[in-house]
């Protein structure tokens, strides 16, 4: 497994699973507007320390798929034909947000899987343009070329699936937004045994269980749990960069933190 800054992978056209983060920040991002901290003043200045809302392209073979749509940009990444699907975890404006521009124009039809949830977001079930929308059912396991994936239910405020994908020999979960995990997908995780696990940690060591997003302590949890070779934190605010500016060094090894624009080769 390897993580690259540069787009060497598009070029190389190979038949390897990777996943490019266009998105690794919480609803705020960073910087928090009108925010004086010092992650905030920096990541005003420096364009590389900025967190969009969450949002991930998983690229094989001739397929890409969005994992969501924090990211505003998104026609000008993803001109007519160029996407196989979207999967959404759910619909908090932060995942979807950039769906509102992308689905007017382009004579494209792009499946997008997205979990039962009928209130949706705003006006995208009903004028979807692009959107062709599927429901995916927890733990209904669906094929997209030769991904194998896996809907796993999450714990948040609105209903929210993860996502497990298999590719040849290699596993990985994409678990944001969850606080914790519901018993049926540690189950499924203890079985499956990711070797990879992407997982949402918006906050530094909390006192008390955090409501909607893990803290340190509960990522910490779930690595010792699962014992993945790697665990990449993602949807991080500006408090939890404040934290890792102090003590990321003290962090498992097997543990990253997760950069917008970061791709992963595995
Ligand atoms: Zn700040
Ligand atoms: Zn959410
Ligand atoms: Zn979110």
């Amino acid at each position: 497994m390897s993580n690259t800054n540069n787009d060497q992978i598009e070029s190389e056209g190979d038949e390897r699973f990777s996943i490019k983060f266009l998105g690794t920040g919480n609803a705020a991002g960073v910087p928090v507007r009108g925010c004086s901290c010092t992650v905030c003043i920096k990541a005003t200045a420096n364009k590389d320390l900025r967190r969009e809302s969450c949002c991930a392209v998983i690229e094989f073979g001739e397929q890409r798929i969005l994992l969501d749509a924090g990211v505003f940009d998104l026609k000008y990444r993803f001109p007519e034909n160029s996407l196989t699907a979207i999967l959404l975890t759910h619909f908090h404006p932060d995942h979807v947000q950039g769906l509102f521009p992308f689905r007017w124009g382009g004579n494209d039809s792009i499946d997008t899987y997205a979990p039962n949830d009928k209130e949706g977001c705003g006006d995208l079930y009903k004028n979807p343009g692009v959107l062709n929308f599927y429901t995916l059912i927890a733990f209904d396991h669906f094929y997209i070329g030769e991904v194998l994936i896996t809907p796993v239910p999450l714990t948040h405020s609105k209903i929210t699936l993860g996502f497990c994908f298999e590719h040849r020999n290699v596993k990985v979960a994409y678990l944001t937004d969850t606080v914790g995990l519901p018993k049926k997908t540690e189950a499924f995780l203890r079985y499956w045994k990711p070797d990879v696990m992407v997982i949402d940690c918006a906050f530094p060591p909390q006192e008390i269980r955090p409501r909607n997003h893990n803290d340190i302590n509960m990522v910490l949890k779930a690595y010792e749990e699962f014992k993945p070779k790697q665990m990449l934190l993602t949807h991080i605010g500006h408090k939890l960069d404040q934290w890792l500016n102090e003590y990321e060094q003290k962090l498992p090894e097997g543990i990253s933190v997760v950069r917008d624009n970061e791709i992963y080769v595995f």
